[in-house]
């Protein structure tokens, strides 16, 4: 079984009827891309950044940014890459950085948050990303975002750099900008959102928490953390229909896009890019190719009826 698996690694993403989808890898780190792409990754849909200011004790700066990049860039070749901005905060603190004590830090001084009140370290970090777009094919995420406003003021701060880059004669890509979908404020106003940006990213583990009022690491309340609430699946189909009302790219890559049981409700909504870790991409290649879109449409229909997260949909799936 795992030979045919691996038979799939240099193929294409195709359902059994034959509408195509794009499979992606999650990496916290360079040294991942090689293990993404020998499990097939077509792309790089989520590189957390953050990790590289959490390892150290002190900022990462602007040359070892442009350096780790490049080298993701590098290795990808033609495959898209989507690299995410630094999602400091919430469960990924950064002790030197000396943010205050909040009560609430999944609600609190985090992500874009962050990266808008310390222009200084957002602006290093987006200088090493426009340096390194002109070595593959690069998209910028930003994550967290609640309002149009941050993304306004994030995407004035990234032409602002783009300007220093290109007024210094350095080369530069054709960079893509987006947005993590994961607060509900966002999947409200998805239609808005999709009309400025050119890709949206449902970041399903935080977008279930902040939908269900249900902290993702605690113990206690996580039979509330549940993928499948029909709310939850709901706010998903509105993002995939914006974006395709608007003709951009619906992507997700929290974990519910490497979850078996939800690609096919995905695939029947539309979903055109499913980022996971490594080791999903081969079975979920394999999954999809056995799928009628069409079938998995009423699926997906049929799923966002229910009342509550029901069995049903479980069994029907499988
Ligand atoms: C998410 O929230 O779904 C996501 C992909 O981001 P992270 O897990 O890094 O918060
Ligand atoms: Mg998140």
């Amino acid at each position: 079984q795992r030979k045919a698996l691996a038979k799939l690694a240099a193929k294409d993403t195709m359902s059994n009827d034959g509408k195509k989808t794009l499979l992606a890898a999650n990496i916290s780190s360079d040294s991942e891309v090689e293990f993404a792409i020998q499990h097939g990754a077509e792309g790089i849909g989520l590189f957390r950044t953050e990790f590289l200011y959490m390892k150290t004790d002190k900022l990462p700066t602007e040359e070892e940014q442009f350096d780790i990049y490049k080298h993701v860039l590098d290795l990808m070749g033609d495959r898209p890459v989507t690299i995410r901005t630094a999602d400091i905060g919430g469960d990924k603190p950064v002790p030197y950085l000396k943010a205050p004590k909040q009560d609430n830090p999944f609600l609190g001084y985090r992500a874009i948050r962050l990266s808008l009140d310390r222009e200084d370290i957002f602006r290093t970090q987006l200088r090493a990303l426009i340096r390194a777009s002109a070595f593959g094919k690069l998209s910028i995420m930003f994550p967290m975002i609640a309002t149009i406003e941050e993304f306004r003021q994030a995407k004035t701060v990234f032409n602002e750099e783009l300007a220093k880059v290109q007024a210094d004669k350095l080369p530069v890509g054709d960079i893509k900008l987006g947005i993590m979908v994961e607060v509900p404020a966002t999947v409200i106003l998805a239609d808005q959102f999709a009309s400025e940006v050119d890709f949206m990213s449902i970041g399903t583990n935080d977008l279930i928490q902040y939908t269900m009022a249900a902290d993702r690491g605690n113990e206690k309340v996580a039979y509330l953390y549940q993928p499948y609430n029909p709310a939850v699946l709901r706010m998903i189909k509105m993002v995939i229909e914006a974006c395709h009302n608007n003709s951009i790219l619906a992507c997700m890559c929290g974990e519910m896009a490497g979850d078996q049981l939800a690609i096919p409700i995905l695939l029947g909504m539309g979903l055109d890019e499913y980022s996971m870790s490594s080791r999903q991409i081969l079975p979920s290649r394999s999954l999809i190719s056995t799928l009628d879109s069409d079938k998995m449409v009423a699926l997906a229909n049929r799923t966002l009826s229910f009342y509550s997260t029901s069995n049903d949909v479980i069994k029907d799936v499988k």
